[in-house]
């Protein structure tokens, strides 16, 4: 269980996370949207510790993360997979944050081998590849057993493989009760990683709810119908709760209001052939970008980066 309160942080005079308040519950994958900028790394750092609240609060399980007595065992981050000592490998760095937590090699060892890096376990964590490196930092994340795991960014520089790998081990931690709260900038992973999404933008709460609903509300409504008998169609299906507009191709209409399969079953009672019957879908990407366009920090025009 994670829990932020008005949470809020500013640098100077910049507001970087700005009254945000969420509760995230065991069981479930949360996603952590926002464009480039908007504070997910700082709320991130504030749920663990990192970086403190200039107001408002966060808890783990009920408590703020420096009052919890065995943190490793609460909550597991991966923020930051470049944190890790380049001189050590793999085994002694996870051993070390094992000692403070007097977690035993054993269990070092099977986080090794749960994030496939016993190979490598006793080569230098600096000459590690991004996603090597990724996987080691999700191993110090669940070396603890922790019923809440955060994760920033944990595909970055994942291969394919590797990215479906985290998928499935994320999908797993939730079903084993954990409370999973993980940001990416892959859209595509996101929708079918995520059941719940948190979206922030300029360090503000735009959106909390399951995907289906953020998907939904964003517009994915309605459902392309393509015929010869545009006219006699759009008469029978001119009633009550229903709203039938014309496309944006001759033969089409936009039917809102009744779902394909009953638009199928006029058509069909009436003989009008169907050329198409598609219900429009809006992705989680055209979704968040929806959301997202007044608040990103940077918009491309053109191939120049501007500040807004
Ligand atoms: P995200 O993870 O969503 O990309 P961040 O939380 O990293 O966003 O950053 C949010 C904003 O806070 C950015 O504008 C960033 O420049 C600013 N920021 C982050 N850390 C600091 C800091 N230590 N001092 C000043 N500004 C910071």
């Amino acid at each position: 269980m994670i829990e932020a309160q008005e949470l809020t942080k500013r640098y100077g005079d910049k507001t970087v996370v700005d009254r945000l308040s969420f509760s995230l519950k065991p069981g479930t994958v949360t996603g952590f949207l926002g464009p480039n900028g908007a504070g997910k790394s700082t709320t991130m750092r504030m749920i663990v510790g990192l970086d403190t609240p200039t107001s408002g609060s966060v808890t783990v399980n009920g408590m703020r993360y420096a009052r919890l007595p065995a943190p490793l065992h609460e909550v597991g981050a991966l923020i930051d997979a470049k944190a890790v000592h380049p001189g050590r490998t793999a085994r002694a760095h996870l051993r070390i944050l094992a000692a403070t937590h007097g977690i035993s090699g054993k269990r070092v060892d099977e986080v090794l081998r749960l994030v496939g890096l016993e190979g490598v376990a006793d080569k230098r964590a600096g000459k590690f590849s991004l996603g090597m490196g990724q996987r080691l930092g999700i191993a110090a994340a669940l070396l603890g057993n922790p019923a809440v795991v955060i994760l920033d960014e944990p595909v970055n520089g994942l291969d394919p493989e590797g990215v479906l790998w985290v998928r499935h081990l994320l999908q797993r931690l939730a079903r084993e009760g954990r409370t999973v709260l993980v940001s990416s900038h892959l859209m595509s992973e996101m929708a079918v990683t995520a059941e719940r999404l948190v979206v922030i933008g300029r360090g503000r709460l735009l959106a909390d709810s399951s995907m289906d609903e953020f998907v939904r509300s964003a517009g994915g409504k309605g459902v392309k119908v393509v015929t010869d008998d545009v006219d006699r169609l759009r008469v029978l299906l001119d009633v009550s709760g229903v709203s039938v507009t014309a496309g944006s191709g001759a033969g089409q209409l936009l039917v809102e209001g009744l779902g394909s399969r009953d638009i199928g079953r006029v058509a069909a009672a009436h003989d009008i052939a169907l050329v198409e019957l598609t219900p429009r879908g809006v992705s989680l990407e055209e979704a968040f970008m929806e959301l997202t366009r007044d608040s990103a920090e940077y918009v491309t025009a053109g191939t120049e980066e501007v500040m807004l």
